[in-house]
Order: structure tokens, then sequence, then C-alpha cells
């Protein structure tokens, strides 16, 4: 490797080195400069995450057509029509009244949009997402035809904000039982339904190991945020 090369490619490098084949690197790209996620472009990065409509919005046009853009962050009905046009897969999908203003306007883009449904897997009060009985609940109703322009393609979850291993380990544990539980019960019949979204830069290893087929890595490719 030679010694110009710079931070961002030699972290993607490394990281990609670990990663099991078959699982996709998101790099969560949320307040660093556009600068930045061209770096991560040029080392051959498809797959970027963000959190904030505004921010993703401004961003977007400035870089690449060929970036598959990841929502990763909480997302409100009333804004989903700014990223419509061109978001590729949307992570934190909390209710099914947020799917169908998806569908609404992936059709009125003449798109399809990947979406991942959020459970609350964490011990913290303050992550979004379904509880696993809300969305069995949920789930058990579901149509795909009612909601045109969506291909659910999985599930989504945090591990809580500790330290303790055995506890992130079984958080993920638990979201991949409850992914296989619906695969194979309610939402058998939808063959898009194979994705689950887990692991941050701190714990990724850990969800790769219980499961996750998406990593949503921030920190560990493009520095600390402030
Ligand atoms: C910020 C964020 C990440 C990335 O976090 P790092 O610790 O920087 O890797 C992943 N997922 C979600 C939902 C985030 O908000």
């Amino acid at each position: 490797m030679s010694s110009e090369m710079n931070v961002i490619t030699e972290n993607l490098t490394a990281l990609k080195q670990e990663m099991p084949q078959g699982v996709l690197l998101i790099a969560v790209s949320k307040t660093k400069p556009v600068a930045l996620l061209q770096e991560a472009y040029q080392a051959g990065q498809r797959a970027f995450g963000e959190n904030y409509v505004q921010e993703l919005v401004e961003k977007q046009p400035q870089l690449p057509a060929d970036i598959d853009w990841h929502f990763i962050g909480h997302l409100q009905s009333n804004k989903v029509k700014y990223i419509a046009s061109f978001v590729h897969c949307i992570h934190g999908v909390d209710s099914f009244k947020l799917l169908k203003e998806i569908s609404k306007q992936a059709v009125k883009n003449g798109r399809t949009i990947q979406c991942l449904l959020q459970v609350h897997i964490a011990s913290e009060e303050t992550k979004f997402g379904f509880s696993p009985d809300e969305l069995r609940t949920e789930a058990a109703s579901f149509q795909p035809a009612d909601y045109p322009g969506v291909e659910l393609a999985g599930l989504m979850g945090m591990a809580s904000f500790t330290e303790d291993e055995s506890q992130i380990r079984s958080e993920f544990k638990s979201l991949k039982g409850l992914f296989d539980e619906l695969k194979s019960g309610a939402f058998s019949a939808l063959a898009s339904f194979n994705q689950l979204s887990m692991g941050m830069s701190s714990d990724w290893k850990i969800a790769v190991d219980e499961g996750s087929t998406m990593i949503r890595v921030g920190s560990s490719i493009f520095g600390s945020r402030n």
C-alpha cells in the first residue's frame, strides 16, 4: 500500500478484510462533508447512510448518481416526499402508516424503495421502533398489495449503548430470532424479506456473528463525530 493512501481508504480496506462475504457495508456519513464521501466513493464504496433528510437532500446531488443512499434515521411521514425520488433503502420504518406514505411517494416517483422495519431491542427507552409483539400483531395482517412501490426487505435494530457484550449479543440474537420467525411465518410469501440491518462501529462483529446482513458503520470509517 502506498503511503499517500488516505485514512478513509485504509479504514474501508481494513473493514472489508474483516467482514465476511455477503454482508453489505453501509458507510454512515452523517455530519461529514461531501469531500470525505467522495474519498470513500473513490475507494469503491457505493452504499452510504444518512440520518437527516435535509442533509441527505443537500449531499445527494453533489455526489455520483450510482450511490445507493440508505436513510437510517428517524423519518417523519411528511418528509418522505423529499427523498422518495432517489433513496434506495429506508431502515427506520417504525409504523405501517409511514410505510403507506413511502408507498404513496414511491408510486408517485415511479420507483421501488426498499424498506426495513425497525424493531426496538435495546433497553433504553429513547430508541424508536416496533416492539416485537407489536410487530407480530401487525405483520399478521400485512398485505403486500396494499403497499405498491415498497419492497419489504427485512428488519433493522440497534443494540443498547453498553459495554456489556453479552447483553448486546442477546439483543441481536433476539432480533435474528424475530426475523426468522417472520420470514417463515407472516412474511413467508415475501421473497424480498432477506435483510437484517444490525451493527455499528462498536458492535458490528457481534452483529455479524448473530446473522446481520447489513452493517452501518460511521466513525470507524470517517472518524468520530463532533
Ligand atoms: C450514527 C449511526 C450509525 C453509525 O454509528 P457509528 O458508531 O459511527 O458507526 C449506525 N446506525 C445508526 C442508526 C446511526 O444513527
